[in-house]
């Protein structure tokens, strides 16, 4: 079995079976961790974030085969990804000050905490964990080992196929206690128990009780949320599309649009192998899908290929905090010395939500409705 496939194909396939057999006990089952292969959760993480798979497309899929009365738990988590990506894109201070922090922390050797030394092979070995162990280890890094959330947050960073800056730090500093500050998350023997069906007992060897002070934290007041300016798609001539890891699917939105345009993809490195084997085999499945694409990787490249191309109008992935690839002043004073506009496209699902996740995900929430049905985004998508 292919624990993580990469064509397009595959995904696919997955992604409808889960839709017919599982998601219908989502809500029930997806706090169990219950090990390879977690057949009770989607595993799309590695595909959202890069937008492989686009979240309208997931939508799209899953409505052909259940009622969405029925699926509402996994359409809000869903969106758990969209509203830390609005957050952070409204706080992006906090975003800075974790940069800030280079504390990084090897594990060279076993803590004798079971679960947590098999959570971290697990990570290792499959660039995944379940959601549920991710919220226990992070709890027993800082809590326990007395670990950094910071550092723990980089252990992550570099180890998961999924990573996103947003989903990420929030995570770990949600679990800290200072995301919904005074509250951190404490991971409980039994709770772990119960929740692995008995894989893991960590008796008595978790701190339950970690002396922790709030009292200083803040996260300061959202910033308005700045739309990018708007395309003038009807006055666009010879266009130019970057696929990157920010959005390996918007050729389609543009396909939608009937706007030519000549393609190239963005092909990045990752120091961990199986990450990087992971996104180039996603890359390659880019290609043998959409013709004439061009993988480049360095910007002299780049510039060659708008040059070649007869580029006037250069589209990208809006980028969001955390995904700075192309939004440098450098790269786009070249641009500019070329003659070349540009234009950071920002998808109707973020645009619509990023504006209401400057507060809590309850409050969030509350608006999920009237986004999905925000003139039928999700309609069509594939
Ligand atoms: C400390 C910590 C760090 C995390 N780091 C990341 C990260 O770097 N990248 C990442 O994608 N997720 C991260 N998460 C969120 C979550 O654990 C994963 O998105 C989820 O486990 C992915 O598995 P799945 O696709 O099977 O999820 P499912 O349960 O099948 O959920 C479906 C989709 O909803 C979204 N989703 C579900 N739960 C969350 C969540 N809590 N936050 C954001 N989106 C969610 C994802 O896109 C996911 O693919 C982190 C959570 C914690 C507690």
């Amino acid at each position: 079995m292919n624990y993580f496939p990469t064509t397009k194909k595959e995904i696919l396939k997955n992604l409808e079976d889960f839709s017919k057999n599982e998601i219908l006990n989502y809500s029930s089952n997806r706090n169990y961790d219950l090990g390879i292969p977690h057949k009770n959760v989607s595993k799309l993480s590695p595909y959202i974030r890069r937008r492989f798979i686009s979240e309208e497309e997931v939508m799209s899929i899953i409505l052909k085969d259940n009622e969405i009365n029925k699926i509402e738990k996994f359409i809000e988590e869903i969106f758990w990804r969209t509203y830390w990506r609005g957050w952070l894109e409204t706080h992006p201070w906090i975003y800075n000050e974790y940069l800030k922090n280079n504390e990084t922390k090897d594990l060279l050797k076993k803590t004798g905490i079971k679960c947590f030394d098999h959570w971290v092979d697990e990570l290792l070995e499959t660039g995944y964990l379940h959601n549920h162990a991710r919220m226990w280890f992070a709890s027993i890094w800082i809590f326990t080992l007395g670990y950094s959330w910071q550092s723990g947050a980089k252990f992550f960073e570099n180890n998961l196929l999924d990573f996103c800056p947003a989903s990420n730090t929030l995570g770990w500093r949600w679990v800290a206690g200072i995301q919904t500050i005074g509250k951190p998350y404490i991971a409980r023997a039994e709770n772990i128990r119960d929740f692995t069906k008995n894989r893991f007992y960590p008796k008595d060897q978790l701190n339950n009780t970690p002396n922790y002070s709030f009292e200083n934290f803040s996260n300061g007041k959202a910033s308005k949320f700045l739309e990018p300016k708007t395309i003038p798609f009807e006055d666009l001539t010879k266009v130019g599309l970057i696929l990157n890891n920010n959005d390996l699917s918007l050729n389609k939105v543009l396909d939608k649009k009937g706007i030519k345009y000549n393609c190239c993809l963005w092909s990045t490195n990752n120091q961990n192998p199986i990450i990087n084997n992971f996104q180039k085999l996603l890359y390659e499945d880019v290609c043998n899908n959409l013709n004439g694409v061009t993988l480049i990787s360095d910007f002299e490249t780049i510039f060659h290929w708008i040059q070649n191309k007869g580029i006037k109008n250069l589209i990208l992935p809006y980028e969001t905090v955390g995904n700075k690839i192309f939004s440098n002043r450098d790269f786009l004073n070249k641009l500019e010395l070329l003659e070349v506009s540009y234009y950071f496209y920002l998808r109707e699902w973020d645009q619509n939500a990023f504006p209401h996740c400057t507060r809590g995900f309850f409050n969030f929430k509350k608006m999920i409705n009237e986004l999905i049905n925000h003139k039928n985004i999700f309609i069509n998508a594939l």
